[in-house]
């Protein structure tokens, strides 16, 4: 029997869309608010049958969505974000509720996202078309040919950017998707299907398979009839995602987590610094790509702190649906518990506490924006990825310094360097990572590159990055003179 959740007036389907149609699970799992950590209902689990049945789905309906002209796709993909567009609320306050995100953000900055993240790329595949290269022997067509059935896996803090950012160019190429829900957070991936649906979109082309990552994931990723896995989350995950596709060769785009520098250069603003550092905290600090680790040249460090510290004890944290709220919950107990874990073997380290470092009274799952200093490059709070609201401040007295700090951990995400702009930008050169923001934090354009290096992830989502993931990139070679074969020729 079908199962919903229901959150206010708006009703979640907690069942797989599979082949364009609502199926029950054999199993539910239990959804939690982060909010107060009240049950919201439950949504379906995963099975090898579920898992088999998505695929033929999405198999079935293949040949029909890849034979379609961009053109042609890109009226269905239109209709589907002015479905996302028509539910913008409900959106919002599914994805505030499910997993704590800000209403407010959702409402003015990641739901339009979302429409855009489908828009923009059904508009770029039309440019893909009729890409020639013109030699003096031959005509190279260059095709992006779909390449199949394409699994899709995001993770809990932005299920409906993530998952609209690989959906877009993904359908728009032809493929046909898999999308698996995060279980921690899984409503707003069901009301994509109904978007979806109510789009007009083909009965297979968007599947959506509810549950963990055991269940449902590692199946959907060893399965050897899909073509790619886009995976957005954390590292130890990918690489049992990564060890598993290899068996099929399929390839995997990896977007991980991070412990990105945010330098701060004696030359900084350092108002304008210690108030874009304070946004670190922001999304409760679940965010991947935070500057987590403050690098503040030794001559202004007090100075920023204080700057700093007047930002963060303006921060209201709170209830993610409040309007006035900066900093909500964290997405579940067992997230909390990691947060104080590492807090406490930080101080048992020697790090001393600036602010925070407890939880918050506003409600079991509120944790108070905590900086950590007195921390040495190698501890775990350096090292190691907290994904809460925990920065570490380390000071530094000339660049190679700075450049040996901002290198030394395994993660290679982003970054931010405030300081005189263009000596900012020679250290943003420097510092080893997938992009880096100098004097400014989280400027993004669909068409520029975004992923990480070393731990922080394999390729690249964005602009024709995404394409040459999505695609399977064929040469078909016209000779421009008659040709005939000859052993002299080279
Ligand atoms: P996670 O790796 O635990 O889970 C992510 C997804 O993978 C979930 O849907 C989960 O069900 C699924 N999964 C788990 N085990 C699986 C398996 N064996 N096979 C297939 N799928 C499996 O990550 P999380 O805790 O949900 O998210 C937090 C992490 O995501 C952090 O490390 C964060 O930095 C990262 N993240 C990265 C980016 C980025 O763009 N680089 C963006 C957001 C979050």
């Amino acid at each position: 029997m079908s199962k919903f959740i229901k959150i206010n007036e708006i009703t979640i389907s907690s069942d797989h869309y599979i082949g364009g149609q609502r199926v029950a699970a054999e199993h539910y799992l239990e959804v939690f608010s982060p909010i107060d950590g009240q049950v919201l209902g439950q949504v379906a689990n995963g099975s090898p049958s579920i898992i088999n049945q998505a695929i033929e789905a999405a198999e079935r309906a293949f040949p029909a969505w890849a034979a379609l002209s961009a053109a042609e796709r890109k009226v269905y993909l239109d209709k589907f974000a002015d479905e996302i567009g028509k539910r913008a609320d409900e959106f919002a306050l599914t994805e505030s509720t499910d997993a704590g995100v800000l209403f407010s953000r959702m409402q003015h900055g990641v739901v339009g996202r979302a429409q855009l993240n489908i828009r923009h790329f059904a508009e770029h595949a039309l440019r893909l078309q009729n890409h020639s290269i013109d030699t003096k022997q031959a005509e190279h067509l260059v095709r992006h040919d779909p390449a199949g059935v394409v699994v899709i896996i995001t993770p809990w803090n932005a299920p409906l950017m993530l998952s609209t950012w690989k959906l877009g160019p993904a359908l728009a190429s032809g493929n046909t998707c898999i999308l698996k829900a995060p279980e921690w957070a899984p409503c707003t991936s069901s009301l994509l299907a109904d978007a979806a649906q109510a789009a007009g979109i083909p009965p297979g082309v968007f599947n959506v398979v509810q549950g963990t990552g055991l269940e449902s994931g590692a199946g959907l990723v060893a399965d050897p009839r899909i073509a790619r896995v886009s995976f957005t989350g954390s590292v130890p995950t990918a690489k049992l995602i990564a060890q598993s596709a290899a068996q099929n060769l399929v390839p995997c785009s990896l977007e991980l987590g991070g412990k990105s520098p945010f330098i701060v250069l004696a030359t900084a603003d350092i108002d304008n610094a210690a108030a874009t550092a304070a946004l670190m905290y922001r999304n409760a600090g679940q965010v991947c790509l935070a500057g987590t680790r403050l690098l503040v040249h030794e001559s202004i460090k007090d100075e920023f702190v204080e700057a700093m510290r007047a930002y963060v004890e303006a921060l209201n944290v709170g209830d993610p649906r409040d309007p006035a709220t900066e900093v909500g919950p964290i997405i579940h107990q067992r997230q909390v518990e990691r947060v104080a874990g590492f807090i406490e073997r930080a101080k048992a380290a020697g790090a001393v506490v600036l602010w925070g470092a407890e939880k918050h009274p506003f409600g079991e799952l509120y944790f108070k924006p905590t900086l950590l200093t007195n921390v040495k490059q190698d501890d775990e709070i350096v090292q190691n990825e907290v994904f809460g609201p925990v920065l570490t401040l380390q000071t530094f007295s000339h660049d190679d310094e700075l450049i040996a700090m901002a290198n030394g951990t395994d993660y290679g995400l982003g970054g931010v360097c405030y300081g005189e702009q263009q000596h900012a930008t020679e250290i943003a050169k420097r510092v080893r990572t997938g992009f880096i923001w100098v004097n400014s934090f989280g400027i993004r354009d669909l068409e520029a590159p975004f992923g990480g290096i070393k731990r922080s992830g394999i390729g690249r989502e964005g602009g024709n990055w995404s394409f040459e993931f999505f695609c399977d990139i064929k040469d078909v070679v016209v000779p421009k003179k008659p040709f005939r074969a000859s052993f002299s020729q080279r």
